[in-house]
């Protein structure tokens, strides 16, 4: 029935077996979630951010990761939605903030030049009651600079115009958090809220980057989208930068940071701070 329901009602789809598998799965993974949260499955891993002129690294993007007991690591992208459907994103994105609020004084500790590092947070983090009062508390309480964390957010989030996401990034942004666009360019290309909001950084997305080569098309796609951020007073950051050549064409290009696997895969806290504190 949900299969019918999603391709658009008003057809047949018959019941399969991978069906019945994938509703197991996501039962089980869903109650296992619940308990990832007490018994502390979850870690944050660090990939670096570069800045292309300089290389040097004062950014760091946090990725989420399940060590389940069982089943080993599970991807992000298989748990996060589940933990949306539950609710549970809310404990997760609190506990990942406390998380990330730990591995700037510690990073910074190290550092002489500002660092800051991004939380990735999911539409349905802004739909939640209780708000985000406790995360700005808690910035307050640490005497911690709002523009050492930055959120990354997806442009769906800001098309539908909705007045508690508003209000939420407003207060975000008073209290100095930088926000960044993530995935730009796949969504919906309403480019009017660029205009309505303040916004730090745009980050490519990495199907931009893949194939990179001169005189392509994502070359000229990548060109625009850096002229246009930086006309508007944005920073770019590009995404699964894998090759020197994708580098270098996009530090020819004017952009301004990247992230991949050419500098390093997102890695734990510890490693990160003995590679780049
Ligand atoms: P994202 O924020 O767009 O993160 C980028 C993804 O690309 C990450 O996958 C990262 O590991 C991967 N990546 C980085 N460099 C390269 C590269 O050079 N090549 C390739 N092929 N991949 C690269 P990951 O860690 O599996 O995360 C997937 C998505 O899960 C993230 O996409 C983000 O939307 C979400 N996510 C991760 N952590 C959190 C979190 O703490 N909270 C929330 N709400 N969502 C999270
Ligand atoms: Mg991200
Ligand atoms: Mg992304």
């Amino acid at each position: 029935m949900y299969k019918a329901k999603s391709e658009g009602r008003r057809r047949v789809t018959f019941f399969t077996r991978g069906m019945q598998e994938a509703a197991d799965l996501r039962t089980r993974l869903s109650n296992e979630l619940r308990s990832a949260l007490q018994e502390t499955q979850f870690a944050l891993h660090y990939q670096p951010i570069i800045e292309l002129a300089t290389g040097n690294i004062f950014k760091a993007e946090a990725l989420i990761r399940w060590f389940h007991p069982k089943h080993g690591l599970v991807s992000p992208a298989a748990f996060i939605p589940i933990a949306e459907d539950t609710g549970l994103i809310h404990e997760i994105g609190d506990w990942a903030f406390h998380e990330v609020l730990r591995m700037i004084q510690c990073w910074q500790a190290r550092h002489k030049h500002p660092v800051q590092i991004a939380l990735n947070m999911s539409p349905v983090q802004f739909r939640h009651v209780v708000g985000h009062r406790h995360w700005l508390d808690a910035l307050k309480q640490h005497a911690m600079e709002g523009g050492q964390l930055v959120l990354e957010i997806t442009e769906g989030l800001l098309i539908d115009n909705d007045q508690q996401v508003q209000q939420q990034l407003l207060a975000f942004r008073e209290a100095g958090i930088q926000i960044a666009i993530d995935d730009f360019g796949t969504g919906y290309s309403a480019l009017s809220y660029l205009k309505r909001f303040n916004i730090d950084y745009l980050k490519i997305d990495r199907s931009f980057v893949m194939n990179l080569a001169e005189e392509s098309t994502d070359l000229a796609l990548c060109e625009a989208m850096v002229v246009m951020a930086h006309k508007l007073g944005l920073k770019v950051i590009a995404e699964g930068v894998e090759t020197d050549q994708q580098r270098l064409l996009l530090k020819a290009i004017g952009c301004d940071f990247a992230q991949g696997y050419l500098f390093s895969r997102p890695i734990p806290a510890d490693e990160f701070k003995d590679k780049f504190g």
